[in-house]
């Protein structure tokens, strides 16, 4: 059972929120969902929690068909409900695109170290508003040490600022009517319409996330019951190897559509003079070996990255 205190500290988290986007932005909280178990969490604690909020779905092009689903399903349920849900498509330089399609346009595919994929279709999305956000410090290493609240820091975690739901309630208190009151960095940011992010779940576990949704009876994506922990992009450069290797058998087209976007990609290198043939990257299949194999990821960090159409 997840503790009471927990939910409530979510709860007053989300209404302080709404209350800066309000005051500051006079516009409504913007409650992010991705169609994975957080997500479904953080969305009901905003229904519980009374405020006014519009619900925002990025569409990644590499999500899987039962997350669309589960996307889709949720979303109609909020519209029927009054709620403003609405999925944001990605585009670059101004133009329509897709994970496949900004391959060909990077010229090199997504890695752990070059994680284009994510500032396109993720963190380019809701911008200046205030921001509520499914992450947990239990989700991995580089979520730890950080606060309820945060300044976006253009998406540089040395460059966030992060606060605790405390003191952002202690220094919002006289903010909008006293200048001089408060010279805090979030309270600047407020001030100025920069992103203010919020994770009212961020010091939850896995199973306070998995008793909630059965306590209070969530839908939730059916990935989950055919044994995925996680729900994300299909054959996400961060995943694990295991996790890639089921994704390829669970989704084999996604591999197809890869193998097919890196022959392209090393078309239009050739063309800009990059010779691959002789190397790892001979031709579209030799790219995904080396795109999929863990083993490969240091090469990944060394490779030559000249001539990489850099946003
Ligand atoms: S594939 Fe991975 S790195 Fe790329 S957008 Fe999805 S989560 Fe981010």
């Amino acid at each position: 059972m997840v503790n009471s205190s927990k939910i409530e500290k979510a709860i007053e988290s989300l209404r302080i929120a709404e209350k800066i986007a309000n005051d500051f932005y006079n516009k409504p909280l913007v409650v992010t969902y991705s169609g994975g178990k957080d997500s479904d969490v953080l969305l009901d604690l905003a229904l519980k929690s009374g405020i006014k909020f519009e619900v925002s779905h990025s569409v990644t092009t590499v999500d899987a068909p039962q997350t669309n689903k589960h996307v889709n399903r949720t979303f109609k349920k909020l519209r029927d409900q009054g709620i403003n849900a609405y999925k944001r498509l990605p585009s670059y330089k101004g133009e329509s695109t897709n994970m496949f399609d900004l391959i060909v346009k990077k010229g090199i595919p997504p890695t752990r170290m070059i994680r284009y994929c994510c500032s396109v279709f993720k963190e380019s999305t809701e911008k200046n508003r205030v921001i509520a956000l499914g992450v947990r410090s239990a989700e991995s290493r580089n979520r730890k040490n950080r606060e309820v609240f945060s300044t976006w820091g253009n998406g540089n975690r040395n460059k966030a600022k992060y606060f605790s739901k405390e003191h952002v309630e202690e220094v919002f208190k006289d903010a909008k009517s006293h200048d001089e009151v408060w010279d805090c960095v979030i309270v600047t940011t407020a001030r100025k319409n920069k992103t203010i992010i919020v994770n009212p779940i961020y010091e939850w576990s896995d199973s306070d996330v998995w008793d909630y949704i059965n306590e209070n009876n969530i839908e939730y994506n059916e990935l989950y019951n055919m044994g995925y922990k996680r729900v994300g992009c299909i054959l996400c450069p961060l995943a694990k190897r295991s996790e890639k290797q089921r994704d390829m058998i669970t989704f084999p087209s996604y591999r197809k559509r890869y193998i097919k976007a890196f022959e392209k990609m090393l078309e239009v290198r050739k063309q800009k003079g990059k010779d691959d043939t002789t190397g790892a990257w001979k031709d579209g299949e030799a790219v995904f070996r080396w795109w999929i194999e863990d083993k490969n990821v240091e090469g990944q960090m060394s490779f030559d990255f000249t001539n990489i159409d850099k946003e």
